[in-house]
């Protein structure tokens, strides 16, 4: 159904409409965390695309935000988020901020977030869109977040939204040894498994999770 431009109320409607539905079809593919579900619920996904792309917010689909980048797919944001089993307060890093969405989800939940991006313009984007909607605690910075950011570190939860060759070793570093946990794309360029690596003590563990297929991570510890 093609959705008005304009953000007044009929148009707004359409949307949140189409959002309730994207929500009840997250709950029907598994996420069942409901934290999760009522934070993409609350948050309008249209506001981190470009205008062209509005009719198309709510489509559970990975969209082009520029640089050759995409935000991620709503079923992805929520797997991830949901594998993480977040408390309020935690320190959760980031790594690679794209459009913000995945950052205001992340900070919806009350977890203290730092997120880090290597395109300046990205960020910058990304930055005015999450203070638009009122997300004022996000700390964020421009950079290769393959090495983590040790200024901040131990994080109780590290994300990673770009597809690795392998599991950084700077990111298992900078993870709690207090029961951290890491999600993370980890396999070819184009396709990967998603892996959840804890850590306690000395010990980690790696659990490997479904397919999935990100843009690259590009730094000194992925592609
Ligand atoms: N969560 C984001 C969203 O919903 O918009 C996903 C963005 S996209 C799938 C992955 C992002 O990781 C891209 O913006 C890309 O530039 C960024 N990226 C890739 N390698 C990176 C690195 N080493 N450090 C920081 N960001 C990186």
């Amino acid at each position: 159904m093609p959705i008005a431009l304009t953000v007044n109320g009929s148009a707004a409607g359409l949307l949140s409409d189409e959002r309730r539905k994207l929500v009840e079809d997250l709950r029907a593919r598994g996420i069942h965390d409901p934290r999760v579900l009522s934070a993409i619920a609350s948050i309008p996904r249209e506001r981190f695309l470009d205008r062209t792309f509005t009719p198309r917010a709510y489509e559970d689909s990975a969209l082009p935000i520029g640089e050759g980048q995409t935000i991620s797919q709503p079923y992805t944001v929520a797997y991830q988020t949901q594998t993480l089993e977040l408390k309020p307060d935690e320190k959760v890093l980031e790594i690679g901020t794209g459009s913000g969405y995945q950052t205001a989800v992340l900070a919806a939940l009350g977890v203290r977030v730092f997120t880090i991006e290597r395109h300046v313009t990205l960020l910058e984007q990304a930055r005015k869109r999450l203070e638009s909607l009122g997300f004022h605690r996000i700390i964020s910075r421009a950079g290769d977040g393959s090495r983590g950011w040790p200024e901040y570190a131990p994080f109780d939860a590290i994300l990673v939204t770009a597809g690795a060759p392998d599991v950084p070793e700077s990111l298992v570093k900078q993870l709690s040894p207090g029961g951290g946990r890491m999600v993370i794309p980890i396999g070819g360029q184009r396709n990967q498994k998603m892996y959840c690596v804890t850590k306690n003590g000395e010990e980690l563990k790696a659990i490997e999770l479904a397919d999935f297929a990100f843009v690259p991570l590009i730094g000194k510890e992925g592609w």
